[in-house]
């Protein structure tokens, strides 16, 4: 079976995960690819809420894209997503990465969401149809989900733990919504299996969060609940491949 694991962090800079410790877990796991996204660590200094931005930090982002991109262009099945920050740089979206990781939460720097270059970025990430791996508080979850309004899919991560709880975002209505996914990633068994008998294995995504989860143990995780092979296939790989698929306008 193709496993693709569709969240692990690597960079260098602030932490220590490079790809020469990442590989090998996937190497011993049997999972083919991976998602990458840089650390939050190395996208803005989220120990200091009131931090916006510095040519140092410009530098340091640059540098975090700079490497996940050249893995890309090195390695089979490396998946680049691109983090997003306040300088909301359009033109980075041209530069090969297939996805968005947007982050914050509460007591990190805020994004500027009233800023006329948040809005462009948006519409410009909506427009090459780039899914959106979001992890904000609830109530910015909806508010960003209500702004996407089904023109891209986002992702939520962790099936909602860190975006004020799977049974919250149900309570919402959010996974309802057809062009709205969930990662397993550190997920519990009763809101992974719970997300499927709900709303079937066709939005969800195998993912460890990589150093949080170990991609190995995560899978057995995931391969513990007994679903359907079927569903394992989709879960593990086909749904986030069929993300890929960004239409240029
Ligand atoms: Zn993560």
């Amino acid at each position: 079976m193709e496993i693709i694991d569709s969240h692990i962090h690597c960079g260098v800079q602030h932490v220590s995960q490079p790809f020469s410790h990442i590989q090998p877990l996937l190497d011993a796991a049997g999972i083919r690819g991976a998602c990458l996204f840089a650390p939050v660590e190395d996208i803005y200094d989220r120990y200091h809420p009131h931090f916006d931005d510095n040519e140092t930090w410009v530098h340091c982002r640059a540098r975090a894209h700079a490497y996940l991109l050249n893995l890309a262009a090195t390695q089979e099945a490396i998946f680049p997503y691109y983090f997003v920050w306040n300088d909301f740089l359009v033109e980075d979206l041209e530069r090969g990465f297939v996805g968005i990781k947007w982050h914050h939460h509460a007591g990190e720097p805020v994004y500027h969401y009233d800023d006329p270059r948040c809005e462009a970025m948006i519409n410009a990430i909506c427009r090459r149809r780039m899914p959106i791996v979001l992890e904000e508080t609830f109530r910015q979850t909806l508010n960003f989900l209500e702004r996407i309004n089904g023109r891209t899919p986002v992702i939520i991560p962790h099936l909602g733990m860190l975006n004020g709880g799977f049974h919250l975002l149900m309570d919402a209505g959010i996974w309802e919504d057809e062009t709205v996914y969930a990662d397993t990633a550190l997920a519990s068994e009763e809101a992974i299996a719970g997300f499927v008998k709900r709303y079937g294995p066709d939005r969800l995504l195998f993912g460890s969060d990589y150093p949080f989860g170990e991609p190995g143990f995560e899978l057995e995780r995931l391969f513990s609940l007994g679903l359907p092979r079927r569903f394992l296939e989709k879960i593990c790989a086909e749904n986030i491949l069929a993300l890929f698929h960004p239409v240029k306008g």
